[in-house]
């Protein structure tokens, strides 16, 4: 049957940075994708591509050189060299080192504006991918053979027609509500802070998490010697965090980070974002599939969260790859990619959410339990391992991509 000029293999709805990411594992492969974005990517109000930086893990290096775009990510990356995780005013504490486990880096930071920057470039270079940005999901039909999509571009209603719909529009995802499909929220009652800070003292690549009585902090090594932070706070005492001035703002954080990087001394701009677990009740449906945020909100306290969703993507990716000649929309290939990544997402949700219950708590024996807990896993080398594979995202059964090979 010919086909519209409407018509699109893959409609990915979202172009944020998971949305962004699976039309580059879909480049030049014989499919039609459209990436449907609601707001510009150079765009002060982009939600994905705003003013934080993300922590890559080295899995994800091993993704983007598996869609070929390591080298031009590796150019606004800073490697971690080495994570300090420890415990204010408690014993326990942890090391990593990427040198002594024999990787280049752990993981590497980047700002989401310089990523936002390098996907638009990406996705305008490729014949077989369509950005249509600024334009708004308004609804769809599933049907048979195809679904309808409609979307509102330049104030204009415009229908297109696909096999398959992924949604990738980020935790308040309007795929997955107007295709009925439930969710459960676990509010943290927690919001996290992030600014960029500048030390006294050279980073030297090294990340620190370290839990305190007042939320998790971590600071995290960026370019030009500055330093990406997330602090957790309780919901209750935001507006007053938000309210200090640079000097005290910096002052609180300094005694509860210590003296390890020098004085701090210089911050940039406070962002303050509320804390949740969101899970998708189903992550597949004929026709339709959730990928990142809008299957799995994290709590960023490890930093998983885009990590975990840029596997999906190199499982949908290669599952729809593999798919050759068949519907891709079909529940029958869409259930291989949902099969594969459940245990993955499991383990990354249910570890996270550990991490923020364990580390949230001052009861006595929660404490003691966490600071062996930290030290076990400091002095027992294959308890290390095993928790640096996961959090690395080498763990488990893993797609081509994410063991650096191309599709195709
Ligand atoms: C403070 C903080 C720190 C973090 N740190 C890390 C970290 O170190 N490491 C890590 O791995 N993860 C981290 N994360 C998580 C990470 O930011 C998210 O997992 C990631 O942004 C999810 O990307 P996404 O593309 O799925 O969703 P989003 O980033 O939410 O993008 C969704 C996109 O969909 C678009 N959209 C929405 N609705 C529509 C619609 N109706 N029509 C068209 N387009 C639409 C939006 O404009 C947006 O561009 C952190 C999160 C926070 C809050």
């Amino acid at each position: 049957m010919e086909k519209s000029a409407q018509h699109y293999d893959l409609l990915i709805i979202g172009g944020g940075m998971v949305g962004a990411s699976l039309a580059c594992a879909l480049a030049n492969q014989p499919l039609r994708v459209g990436v449907v974005e609601a707001v510009p990517f150079r765009s002060d109000a982009q939600p994905s591509y705003d003013d934080r930086s993300i922590a890559l893990a080295y899995g994800s290096r091993k993704i983007f050189e598996g869609i070929g775009l390591w080298q031009q990510v590796k150019e606004i990356a800073t490697p971690i060299k080495k994570i300090h995780i420890s415990d204010r005013g408690h014993f326990g504490a942890t090391r990593m080192d990427a040198a002594h486990e024999g990787y280049p880096a752990l993981g590497y930071v980047v700002e989401n504006r310089d990523l936002g920057q390098l996907f638009a470039k990406q996705l305008s270079s490729f014949s077989n991918i369509e950005l249509i940005c600024p334009a708004q999901l308004k609804h769809f039909t599933i049907n048979a053979n195809d679904a309808e999509v409609v979307i509102e571009r330049n104030g204009k209603i415009e229908t297109l027609t696909t096999q398959l719909i992924i949604g990738a529009d980020g935790g308040r995802s309007a795929v997955r509500q107007l295709s009925g499909i439930s969710h459960s929220t676990d509010d943290y009652l927690q919001n996290a802070v992030i600014a960029n800070i500048s030390p006294g003292k050279d980073h030297q690549n090294v990340a620190y998490e370290r839990f305190t009585d007042s939320g998790p902090l971590a600071l995290l090594p960026m370019s030009d010697g500055r330093c990406s932070l997330v602090w957790t706070v309780d919901r209750d005492k935001v507006d007053e965090v938000m309210a200090w001035n640079d000097e005290t703002f910096l002052a609180r954080l300094q005694a509860r980070f210590g003296m390890r990087l020098g004085l701090l001394q210089k911050i940039g701009k406070r962002k303050a974002y509320p804390l949740a677990l969101v899970r998708a009740d189903e992550h597949i449906r004929p026709r339709l599939a959730l990928i990142g945020n809008a299957a799995h909100v994290l709590h960023p306290i490890a930093g998983q969260g885009f990590n975990l969703g840029i596997r999906d993507v190199a499982a949908l990716a290669q599952v729809i790859v593999e798919a050759k000649d068949n519907d891709i929309g079909l529940l029958s290939v869409l259930n291989q990619y949902d099969q594969w990544r459940k245990r993955d997402q499991r383990c990354v949700t249910g570890l996270t959410d550990g991490l923020v219950r364990i580390f949230s708590n001052q009861i006595t024996p929660l404490v003691m339990g966490r600071n062996s807990g930290l030290l076990a896993v400091d002095i027992i080398p294959p308890v290390k391992r095993a928790l640096m594979r996961q959090t690395m995202g080498l763990a488990g059964k893993l797609p081509k991509l994410a063991r650096g090979i191309p599709l195709r």
